[in-house]
């Protein structure tokens, strides 16, 4: 069966889309076959695992539509080693026409049981917003990543996040919960994101991951090749932690 999850945040440019692709390559490495839905309309997770948006045949967009199944849209690039069901700008109109439909936020939750068999992760690369498409995602999910920058609002936006979960949890999805808080870009000289590290900690305890991804230019140039950064340069210190991210990810759903 797979464990689905949903890299979630409300904020842009907060490292979803790097932590989706890089967990995702890093999953692959240690022997998991992996699906990454893009749910962002700007295709930025659909590129970063070397698939070109612009000449999707299927994507994301007819699935939601029930047009299409996952086995029948997927792509892949075999250079990075998962399955990506992709997404372009045609997925910005699925939000206005999902809303004329019946089971609207639950499109991709049916599409994905039917492909349960065929990966061992599946993850939810979600837009910066909660919309009908984010929510497909959490409807979907067993649980959220939430990346994040150890910045002064970060703790604000989080309490958000927290609630609509709460929220999805209470009403939509009773397996939905928080996985874990990611700590992306982080750079240890800085005191405060050292103090906002801290005080995370404190809040959310053993819901803080081990794992620390260090801001790492490496990381920001691989989607220009098309690639995520454990591919492209794998030697890297940002490389080396996703792949360790990875790692921990098996090991705590494996003591549940
Ligand atoms: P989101 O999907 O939340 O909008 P992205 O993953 O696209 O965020 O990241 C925003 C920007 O920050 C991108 O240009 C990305 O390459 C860069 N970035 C993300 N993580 C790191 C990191 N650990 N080190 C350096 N740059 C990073
Ligand atoms: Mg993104």
């Amino acid at each position: 069966m797979a464990k689905i999850f949903c890299i979630a945040n409300q904020k842009g440019g907060v490292g979803k889309t790097t932590t989706t692709v890089n967990l995702a390559a890093g999953l692959a490495q240690v022997g998991q076959r992996v699906l990454v839905v893009d749910l962002d309309p700007q295709g930025n997770a659909t590129m970063g695992s070397g698939i070109d948006k612009r000449k999707l045949e299927l994507s994301v967009y007819d699935v939601l539509l029930e047009s299409a199944s996952i086995a029948e849209a997927k792509t892949r690039n075999d250079k990075v080693g998962y399955d990506v069901l992709g997404a372009n700008r045609e997925l910005a109109g699925a939000e206005v026409e999902l809303v004329e439909l019946e089971r609207r936020e639950r499109r991709l939750k049916t599409a994905l049981a039917a492909a349960n068999d065929d990966y061992d992760f599946v993850l939810i690369d979600c837009p910066p917003s909660l919309s009908m498409l984010t929510l497909n995602g959490l409807c979907s999910a067993h649980g959220v990543v939430v990346p994040m920058q150890c910045e002064y609002f970060a703790l604000e936006g989080l309490s958000d996040l927290v609630n609509t979960i709460k929220q999805v949890h209470a009403n939509l999805n009773p397996d939905l919960e928080i996985i874990g808080l990611l700590r992306v870009m982080f750079d240890p000289r800085i005191t405060l994101q050292q103090q906002v590290s801290e005080q995370l900690k404190a809040h959310f305890g053993d819901k803080v991951f081990d794992t620390v991804i260090p801001r790492n230019v490496r990381l920001a140039e691989a989607p220009s090749y098309g690639l995520p950064g454990v591919v492209f340069d794998p030697a890297s210190k940002g490389a080396q932690s996703f792949v360790e991210f990875a790692r921990e990810m098996v090991r705590r759903l494996g003591k549940k």
